[in-house]
């Protein structure tokens, strides 16, 4: 069986949670980086990680769609606080899709995304970023901020940008889109695998408005796997095997299996 690491997931997002995870682990999953994006779901993807040592590992964040201006010190206060427990500093980023924009503008989404760059400096932590339509920008405050481990989670941007990041030493990761988006299956082929991670994004619907579409969960990661393997023309058990390393040496995780 293979020994996966679906390092993007959105747990409290997910019903019925204990049978999912189970699900995962009898699907070759060995962890779960379960991201935050807000006050409130961070509470709860450190209670998940508490419930379920060993397996998930959490990441706190604020998603540049989750901006709430009342909230904005409270949640920054909170991640600083529990920065302990964390392995990463995600969900954090920048979305210029216009519905996202109306919520929080380009200026506000900049500053809170370059306050949660300076905890993870401060702290030594990586961090995962979403960058839809605001891939250029993203990769600049990434490294204006002095980040040094990275992960361009479901990247689709330009191959300019994908260059920088990837000369950078960043990562970037599959998820089941693979099987069907053009501009992330470019991704995937032009990415090192030594530069390549699996997630989810759980549980995200993929295929929307196609018969195939499905809500996924992480036990969906093979379809990553499997995507990833197929698009470079490997072996599946190469693939699963230095992706896994990868993310086990980006979120330092030491992960005993039998
Ligand atoms: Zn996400």
């Amino acid at each position: 069986m293979f020994r996966l690491i679906d390092t993007h997931a959105h747990l409290e997002e997910i019903g019925a949670l204990k049978k999912v995870i189970e699900e995962a682990r009898l699907s070759g999953v060995i962890a779960i980086i379960a991201v935050g994006s807000d006050y409130k779901s961070n509470q709860q993807v450190l209670q998940i990680a508490e419930e379920h040592e060993g397996f998930v590992y959490p990441a706190l964040g604020l998603h540049p769609s989750r901006i709430e201006k009342a909230e904005l010190d409270r949640t920054l206060e909170f991640i600083e606080a529990k920065i302990d427990r964390a392995v990463c500093i995600g969900e954090i980023g920048l979305d210029y899709h216009k519905k996202i924009r109306t919520l929080a503008d380009k200026d506000l989404q900049q500053s809170v995304f370059r306050e949660t760059l300076g905890i993870a400096v401060k702290y030594h932590k990586p961090v995962s970023v979403h960058s839809r339509y605001a891939w250029r920008d993203a990769f600049t405050l990434v490294t204006e901020a002095g980040i040094e481990e990275a992960v361009f989670h479901w990247y689709t941007g330009t191959s300019s940008v994908l260059r920088e990041i990837i000369d950078r030493g960043y990562f970037l990761s599959a998820t089941p889109a693979v099987e069907y988006h053009e501009e992330h299956r470019r991704v995937i082929k032009e990415t090192p695998l030594e530069q390549l991670l699996l997630e989810t994004d759980s549980p995200v619907v993929y295929g929307q408005g196609r018969e195939s579409a499905f809500e996924s969960r992480p036990a969906d990661i093979y379809r990553s796997l499997r995507g990833v393997a197929v698009k470079k023309g490997m072996d599946e058990t190469e693939v699963a095997e230095i992706t896994t390393a990868n993310a086990e040496r980006l979120f330092r995780l030491r992960i005993y299996t039998e």
